[in-house]
């Protein structure tokens, strides 16, 4: 009977200190799953980072294969610039046509416009901020920028206050400085320089 009862006394601390080693076994389990949750995202965010640093080298590989052209013809752009505005009118209908070579570039150090490897596209009248279905064209042409710019060497384009470059196309479609007015943050038009 004694040891009956003390076995199951010894049982119930046993399962009572089965019970606090459990908890804090859950506790430590609980702490390891974290760290290690912590380790995976760790872990996850540097081959992110590598993959990101990857990729960054292999676009900058990919944009030495473009050597700088000289704009040729009547209409001051390179053979490549020319090649791009042609496709994107091709693709799109614009409601404000395009512009490309002007001798001021209006932005410091002067921008691709004097070199003949940029051109803007115009999605309605300069200085209207473009809405509805004129901003969603703005939009559509930027997506068909980034799905094209290895096959034609376009370096960047600029839309809405953002930029995409094929030079760093792992940083995504990125804020820009404010440059002051509609037409200066690009709500009017959408941008696109070659290399
Ligand atoms: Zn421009």
């Amino acid at each position: 009977m004694a040891s009956k009862g003390t076995g199951t006394k010894g049982k119930g601390t046993g399962g009572k200190g089965a019970g606090g080693a459990s908890g804090a076994g859950r506790r430590r389990a609980g702490l390891l799953a974290a760290a290690s949750l912590f380790g995976a995202v760790v872990l996850l965010l540097g081959a992110l980072g590598l993959l990101g640093g990857l990729q960054g080298v292999a676009a900058q590989v990919r944009a030495e294969r473009w050597r700088p052209e000289q704009p040729t013809g009547p209409d001051h752009v390179t053979a490549r610039m020319r090649a791009v505005r042609d496709a994107v009118e091709k693709e799109f209908r614009l409601p404000g046509g395009s512009g490309c070579y002007r001798e001021d570039g209006g932005i410091a150090g002067g921008g691709e416009h004097p070199l003949g490897r940029a051109c803007d596209f115009m999605l309605g009248p300069a200085g209207v901020r473009a809405t509805g279905d004129r901003a969603e064209l703005g939009d559509r042409i930027v997506r068909w920028v980034r799905e094209h710019a290895d096959d034609y060497g376009i370096w960047y384009v600029i839309y809405r206050q953002h930029i995409w470059s094929s030079r760093h196309p792992e940083r995504g479609w990125l804020p820009m400085e404010d440059r002051g007015g509609v037409t200066g943050n690009h709500y009017d038009h959408v941008h696109i320089s070659v290399y």
